[in-house]
């Protein structure tokens, strides 16, 4: 028997980044690869990276060099080569740059091409200095990746749909995930039976805008995602099914209607929504080239809620995109206060080189920004307060996820995906349970089991 090799992996950003890093897994596995919990001492280690905001693709580099460091360590005490592996959005776009900045970089691999990871490692153990062409081909992927998919509790990402053709003028996913494009039925199908088979209760479907999901079904003709849903519920095992990211454009028409209809009609599909608006101003948004308006957008939640009346909704805001004035953040605010957010998240806008928006006039100075994503913060949180303690005196169905901090706690999600805290529930992890919410905060819900109900 050979020693198994030791391999690290830090992810930044998306959930879909947390689904890729997984699948690195799964492709490096049968090379004798096992997961380390620590960068020390690893054989391989790669960092699959996050391009969307300045900060995040710097922490990169940071990290690199305290990597160099440990790989001399590694080295010096005759424990051989740390081989080290730069993934993801940083590397589709800064491939070069990675390299030159950071010589102890053995090879850089872009999104669409981690499939072809132990060909590369192969290569930079006799030859470093390899860099992989930066391609879209997400198709080639799928096509080449394992069939053995490690699930890893009780539930799990998915990814059915990847890239984006909308080209917000603030945004670098067109340019580092490239078109959209949706996987096939068949394949989502199949990789969701593998995951029930090995006890995950709960998948959430991933996409940069998963509600233009189209991809062929079995007989080529396109699937919509509310199609992709109903089928996936048919699966045993499967009780819940969720999807992230939602476009606000993408529920025009009879897909969304379709989607729509989808929460309303079947069970499986939890009552929680991700739908970025970015913000309340029809000036700002016209400038981010979102194609939709404020109105529109309350319009769409209302018929959501029209379907599904207990819907946690969720989204996104970008506070300080060039031009935004004091009126044009009141009209955010107003929005949120209409909106009615179980959960959300803002971000300071960050401006990235290439995108048209970082050219753009009215670039707003960092204190206005800081003061206005607290004001704005101070509103989400007071929502999502709410949100939490109009559970208390409910019983809800809660899915066990993992052993809580205490001796026989469990922690658990709600269908509306808040993290409840349940005593005593430790032996049934990977059930749904009955559970009474007996107390909210900010964060998490607690609860005592009522009774065993799967
Ligand atoms: N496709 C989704 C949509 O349009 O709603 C979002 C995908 S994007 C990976 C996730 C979030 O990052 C966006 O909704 C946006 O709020 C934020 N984001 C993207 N570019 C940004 C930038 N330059 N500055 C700050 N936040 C940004
Ligand atoms: Fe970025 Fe806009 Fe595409 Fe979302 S829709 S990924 S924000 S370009």
């Amino acid at each position: 028997m050979t020693e198994p090799r030791r391999l690290f992996i830090k992810t930044y950003g998306c959930q879909m980044n947390v689904y890729d890093s997984e699948r690195m897994a799964d492709v490096l596995r049968p090379l004798g690869y096992v997961m380390a919990d620590q960068p020390e001492g690893a054989d391989l280690v790669v960092l699959n990276t996050c391009h969307i905001r300045e900060k995040a693709a710097e922490k990169v580099y940071s990290e690199l060099g305290r990597l160099k460091v440990l790989r001399e360590e590694k080295a010096a005490a005759g424990g051989g080569r740390m081989t080290i592996a730069v993934a993801g959005c940083v590397a589709q776009a800064e491939g070069q740059e990675i390299m030159t900045r950071q010589p102890a970089v053995d090879l850089v691999v872009g999104p669409q091409a981690y499939h072809q990871l132990p060909e590369l490692i192969a290569r930079v153990s006799r030859k470093r200095g390899e860099r992989l062409a930066a391609d879209f081909a997400p198709e080639d992927k799928f096509d080449s990746l394992p069939n053995t998919r490690a699930a890893n509790g009780p539930t799990a990402f998915l990814t059915v749909q990847e890239g984006c053709d909308k080209f917000c003028t603030f945004c670098v996913v067109p340019y580092t995930r490239g078109a959209e494009w949706s996987r096939p039925a068949e394949s989502v199908l199949a990789e969701a039976r593998r995951l029930a088979e090995q006890g995950v209760r709960e998948v959430t479907l991933l996409g940069q805008n998963v509600n233009a999901y189209d991809g062929p079904g079995p007989d080529g003709t396109p699937w919509t995602l509310a199609r992709l849903l109903r089928a996936l519920a048919e699966i045993p095992g499967l009780d819940r099914l969720r999807y992230t990211t939602s476009h606000p454009r993408d529920f025009e028409g009879p897909g969304g209607d379709a989607l729509i209809a989808a929460h309303a009609e079947v069970d499986a599909v939890m009552p929680y929504l991700h739908l970025p608006v970015q913000s309340g101003s029809d000036k700002i948004l016209r400038a981010m080239n979102r194609k939709h308006t404020a109105e529109s957008y309350l319009r769409l939640v209302e018929r959501v809620r029209a379907a599904r009346p207990d819907l946690a909704l969720s989204g996104d805001f970008i506070v300080g995109f060039p031009g935004e004035t004091e009126a044009d953040f009141e009209a955010t605010l107003q929005l949120v206060r209409e909106s009615r957010y179980a959960s959300c998240f803002s971000f300071k806008y960050s401006r990235r080189p290439g995108t048209p928006a970082s050219a753009m006039p009215g670039q707003v100075p960092e204190e206005v920004i800081d003061e206005r994503l607290q004001r704005l913060q101070a509103l989400l949180v007071e929502q999502q307060v709410a949100f939490n303690a109009a559970q208390v005196g409910r019983t809800l169905p809660v899915l066990l996820v993992k052993k809580g901090r205490h001796p026989g706690q469990a922690i658990g999600r709600s269908p509306y995906l808040q993290s409840v805290h349940v005593n005593g529930a430790e032996q049934l992890l990977g059930s749904i349970v009955a559970v009474t919410i007996e107390g909210a905060a900010q964060n998490s819900l607690a609860g005592a089991l009522l009774k065993a109900a799967a």
